[in-house]
């Protein structure tokens, strides 16, 4: 499968090899996040799924959704779940899916704005769901969702192969809300506990040659303002 990142929480996975389905997580609506552009060709989809009805999840402006000929190539399903660490007083509720390509096996877990007690979450049940996931796409950037130090017990508590970080404020592109944390909190704690932390990748392309170990990444979101310029401008 391919995963691109288009920042902030949206996330486009698709399966590359074989049916071409794409799936869009969390699209933010066009101009609710600052830096970040309208989606345009990485806004195109088989199906879209939201974590919540958040602007900045749910911008369904910024998609469009596609028919696909025949059955859905990937598994999906949804974990309910909280915004905040009050059961949901504060911000209401949130779903984690789990997608998993019915072909190869992979599995990804995308948390949306996953904002409650780790430990609360993480039941036997939803333990099963999420662990040993090949990627895990989870908020580090405080304020509405798990600061960078439960991002790294939730990685630490469910294992998957490649986390990768997401919802925070991003200094190399100028995009993201001002008010969250940058993602190097999170690659500096992860480093304590991976192999190998990398930047700036723009899209990752798992061709299943190599084994992969342990990663904690952030990359690069394909719709920022310097993509364009090292794309030579479009
Ligand atoms: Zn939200
Ligand atoms: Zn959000």
């Amino acid at each position: 499968m391919i995963i691109e990142y288009m920042g902030h929480s949206c996330f486009r996975v698709k399966d590359f090899q074989d049916t071409g389905y794409k799936v869009v997580f969390d699209p933010y609506k066009i101009g609710s996040v600052p830096g970040y552009r309208e989606l345009g060709e990485e806004g195109r989809a088989n199906v879209v799924l939201c974590s919540h009805e958040h602007d900045d999840h749910f911008g369904m402006d910024n998609v469009s959704v596609e028919p696909f000929d025949g059955e859905c190539p990937f598994e999906i399903e949804k974990i309910d779940s909280f915004h905040d660490d009050e059961h949901g007083a504060l911000r209401g509720t949130n779903i984690v899916h789990v997608v998993t390509l019915k072909s190869t096996g992979e599995k990804v877990v995308h948390y949306g704005d996953f904002g409650m007690d780790v430990d609360e979450f993480l039941t036997e049940e939803n333990l099963a769901k999420v662990s040993g996931a090949d990627y895990a796409f989870v908020p580090v950037g405080g304020v509405y969702t798990i600061d960078a130090e439960h991002a790294v017990e939730l990685i630490e508590k469910t294992q998957p192969k490649v986390a990768i970080a997401m919802h925070y404020r991003n200094d190399t592109c100028k995009c993201g809300y001002d008010n969250l944390t940058s993602e190097r909190d999170f690659l500096m704690k992860g480093m304590e506990m991976c192999h190998e932390t990398q930047y700036m990748k723009f899209s990752f392309i798992d061709t299943n040659e190599e084994e992969i170990d342990y990663e904690i990444i952030s990359l690069m979101p394909e719709c920022c303002t310097i993509h364009d310029q090292l794309a030579g401008g479009r």
